[in-house]
């Protein structure tokens, strides 16, 4: 039993709902402060990111990817005999290493201190949260909220129980000869992205005009132009209702066609994990968009409650929600208080071609600096003149005109997110335009572009 300064006694300091990256985190850095914690996990310790999120995403882009390289290769002098795609062993060894990473996760977990309880957990009042499975009750001087977010269907149209969502996306058992993705953000990018590329007949369809809402319009549309040359691609367009045929899934369009499809992957966004939680027994309301309102410390309006990641929709990304989560225990159990600055966060979308992104867009940037200089650069990379791909990488600098600082870096093309990476630091640096201009390329990469920029095409 752990005595708090007013004299109560609990059972544990910390208990965590959630074992993903926050949870995780957090977990293992108040125990080494010394604190004594448990953390449930309803299903598999790793949580979104490494069980069906980021990790297993990036392996099957990976997977995707060899199509180009096959195909470019003859351009380079290669004859590669027709490749052959076996889903059943991408999938077998893919899972094969999200079980690795998790029993690595569990370990941790262990070798820190942190005690695991693998089942649901919900809060009973400030300082109890119940065990479901078992019926039991544990107290806690702090309880931490990481049970992050999950996909839905949106909207809700008659057959949407035929849909998959990123969720069960992982568990088909072959690669769909005819897929429909439906979405424009993130998830439905990916994924169209990674069954194109691997052979499946591809539609990605999109209410808006353009895909990934809030990124650059330029990066939007060249995104497009890609897309477009990949899958079929079909914006300003809705699904209406979903039905099983022989052989398929029949689609009903906003414009009164049909088409036929294996599958369908619904990813129009996620919500946070809050119900059945038991928010309204300790009088947390959740926000507009269903997330968990924080202060800067991640501390709710119950001071004894803290939440990170997915579950406040802060920004729904792994390194922010490990990022939160530690800086909750330095800040509750290490006596070193910081928050997270969410202000500027590098990104990357891993379609193919891929996208990277750290700071405002144009838009953003004229919002907040009032006069900016745009810089960009659309250019064939080197490696197209003999693979013959037709496709072009594009860069794109924003600079606030007062300053010179670099506000923005847009980058579309192969490696854009390891290139954004780098880049970030500058940009976090506060590196200025001419911080850039007095960089040194590094000859030839795609990357000496963001530093040999000179002439700005777009001003105020
Ligand atoms: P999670 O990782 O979701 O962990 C929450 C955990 O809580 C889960 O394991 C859940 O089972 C558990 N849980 C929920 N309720 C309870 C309860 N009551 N009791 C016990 N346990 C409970 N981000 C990136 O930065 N890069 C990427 O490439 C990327 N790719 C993604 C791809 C996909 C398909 C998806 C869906 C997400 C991706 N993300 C990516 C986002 C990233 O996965 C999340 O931002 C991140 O996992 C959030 O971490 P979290 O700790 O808030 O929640
Ligand atoms: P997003 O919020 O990014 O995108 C949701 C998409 O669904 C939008 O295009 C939206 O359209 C559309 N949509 C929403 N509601 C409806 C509706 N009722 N009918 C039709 N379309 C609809 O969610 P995702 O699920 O793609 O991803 C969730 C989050 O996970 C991301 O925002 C990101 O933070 C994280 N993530 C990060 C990744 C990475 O770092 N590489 C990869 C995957 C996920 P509209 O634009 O018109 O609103």
């Amino acid at each position: 039993m752990i005595q708090d300064s007013d004299s109560h006694t609990y059972d544990v300091d910390l208990f965590v709902i959630g074992g993903g990256s926050g949870g995780v985190r957090a977990a293992r850095i108040a125990a080494g402060y010394g604190a004594r914690v448990k953390l449930a996990e309803e299903y598999r310790v790793g949580g979104t990111c490494v069980i069906r999120g980021c990790v297993p995403k990036k392996l099957m882009v990976y997977a995707g990817r060899f199509q180009d390289e096959f195909e470019d290769a003859a351009g380079f002098g290669w004859s590669v005999p027709a490749p052959r795609f076996d889903w059943s062993v991408m999938k077998a060894r893919r899972d094969a290493e999200v079980t690795r990473l998790e029993g690595i996760y569990g370990t941790n977990l262990g070798k820190a201190g942190v005690e695991i309880v693998p089942q649901r957990a919900v809060i009973e009042d400030a300082h109890t949260v119940r065990l479901v499975d078992s019926g039991e009750r544990v107290t806690a001087r702090i309880i931490l909220i990481a049970v992050g977010a999950r996909p839905v269907k949106e909207p809700l149209i008659p057959g949407a129980e035929f849909a998959i969502t990123s969720n069960e996306v992982f568990d088909l058992e072959t690669l769909p000869e005819r897929i429909l993705v439906v979405g424009g953000g993130y998830i439905a990018v990916e994924f169209a992205g990674v069954f194109a590329s691997l052979g499946s007949r591809t539609t990605l369809l999109h209410r808006g005009d353009k895909l990934l809402r809030g990124f650059d319009e330029e990066i939007r549309e060249a995104l497009g132009e890609a897309y477009a040359k990949r899958m079929d691609l079909r914006l300003n367009q809705t699904v209406e209702c979903l039905e099983r045929v022989a052989g398929g899934l029949k689609v009903t369009l906003g414009d009164g066609s049909h088409m036929e499809v294996d599958q369908l992957l619904t990813a129009t966004g996620r919500r946070p994990n809050v119900e059945g939680l038991g928010l309204d027994a300790v009088g947390i309301e959740i926000d507009a968009a269903g997330a968990i309102p924080v202060d800067a410390f991640s501390q709710t309006r119950v001071p004894s409650i803290y939440a990170v990641g997915d579950v406040t929709n802060r920004a729904a990304l792994t390194p922010i929600a490990i990022r939160e989560g530690h800086a909750f225990a330095d800040t509750v159990f290490g006596n070193k208080p910081w928050a997270v600055d969410h202000g500027l966060i590098p990104t990357a979308v891993f379609s193919t071609p891929e996208i990277g992104v750290v700071g405002h867009n144009e838009d953003t940037a004229r919002a907040r600096y009032g006069a900016i200089d745009v810089y960009r650069s659309s250019f064939r990379p080197m490696k197209a003149t003999l693979s013959g791909r037709d496709e072009k990488v594009l860069m794109k600098l924003i600079v606030d005109g007062a300053s010179d600082r670099v506000v923005g870096v847009h980058v579309l093309g192969h490696d854009a997110g390891e290139i954004i990476q780098a880049v970030g630091i500058a940009v976090t640096m506060g590196a200025t335009k001419a911080d850039f201009d007095r960089t040194i390329a590094v000859h030839p990469t795609v990357g000496e572009e963001l530093v040999t920029m000179r002439s700005p095409v777009g001003a105020g």
